[in-house]
């Protein structure tokens, strides 16, 4: 399979266990899972954590789905960025004898993607996508700009692995700052280091770090040189199956980027700079288990009353 990552063999002893305890199901596709009550509970519980820290700050929720209009895409520059990452939607548009012939060369598992066509939609790669065109249609922001909630969504990735910890479908909990410059910045400083606390709180071996990201190709490399000098991209990172430690959560400065792309303006008429963090919750899951075993009725008091809490 192209672009395969084969998992090291703590990371394939892992994902073994995990399927062995319910925690994740196979779906046969490297990377796509099924997920057992425990597993799901822990993920919403955590992501009920993240909107209790997040509630001083009066976020406005806003919810889309996880499928992107694909000129949106093309014209973000995704695609220069990230074409082994980006999934397409095809649909079928031919008549009925092509549908009888996709439908034999299918039920024979041989190529029928000549009947299949580009459509109008991309898989989501991230949750802020849409929170970005639907604040530009409100018309400039007010005073001192707005923050977001897009919730916990999925994102996909065609970034086939064995490793647990990297999937193809999972669920990125995004919070969105539109505002001045200043103002954005700031937001994303406090909540990397709130986020660290919140974390650490949870008994995860966690430290941040500047991070870039996974840029294609050459240019791609200079890109991310260029956005680690400019410490656009924070990772929190910590223990899962290593060898290194994963990113849980990242911090990324996009500065005008989508506010020039949307057109978002501030109140007194500027390009709005924005910022984003992602909490993959699947990974913290699997952090989570890894460092307080796989049944949560045996964890830490403290962590058990941080997420089960009512
Ligand atoms: P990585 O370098 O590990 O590929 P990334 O830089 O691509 O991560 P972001 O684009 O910042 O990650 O996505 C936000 C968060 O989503 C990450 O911090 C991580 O926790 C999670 N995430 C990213 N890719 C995956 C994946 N393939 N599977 C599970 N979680 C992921
Ligand atoms: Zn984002
Ligand atoms: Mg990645």
């Amino acid at each position: 399979m192209a672009g395969y990552r084969e998992a090291t063999p703590d990371q394939a002893q892992y994902l073994d266990e995990l399927v062995e305890a319910g925690l994740l199901i196979p779906s046969g596709v490297p990377g796509v899972y099924g997920r057992g009550t425990t597993f799901e509970d822990i993920r919403t519980r955590f992501d009920d954590h993240v909107s209790r820290a997040a509630a001083f700050e009066g976020a406005e929720s806003l919810r889309f789905p996880p499928v992107l209009p694909r000129r949106q895409l093309e014209a973000s520059g995704y695609l220069k960025s990230f074409p082994h990452l980006t999934g397409v939607v095809y649909a079928f548009e031919g008549s009925e004898i092509q549908a009888q012939e996709q439908a034999r060369l299918a039920c024979d598992h041989e190529d029928w993607s000549e009947h299949q066509h580009m459509s109008d939609l991309v898989l989501m790669p991230a949750v802020c996508y849409p929170v970005y065109p639907a604040i530009a249609r409100r018309g400039p922001l007010p005073a001192g700009g707005v923050i977001i909630d897009p919730g916990a969504s999925y994102a996909f990735r065609r970034e086939p692995s064995g490793d647990p910890a990297r999937l193809q479908m999972f669920h990125m909990r995004e919070l969105v700052r539109i505002a001045e410059p200043d103002t954005v910045q700031a937001w994303r400083d406090g909540w990397r280091d709130r986020a660290l606390e919140l974390l650490r709180g949870l008994g995860l071996d966690a430290r941040f770090d500047v991070a870039s990201d996974p840029f294609f190709g050459r240019s791609g490399r200079m890109m991310a040189a260029s956005q680690r000098e400019q410490e656009l991209k924070f990772e929190i990172l910590a223990p899962i199956a290593g060898p290194e430690p994963t990113a849980i959560a990242s911090f990324n400065y996009h500065q005008e980027h989508f506010g020039a792309l949307h057109g978002i303006t501030t109140a007194t008429g500027e390009t709005a700079h924005t910022a984003c963090l992602g909490f993959g919750q699947e990974r913290i899951v699997l952090a989570l288990l890894k460092t307080h075993g796989l049944d949560p009725a045996g964890w830490p008091a403290e962590v058990r009353d941080a997420l089960w809490r009512a």
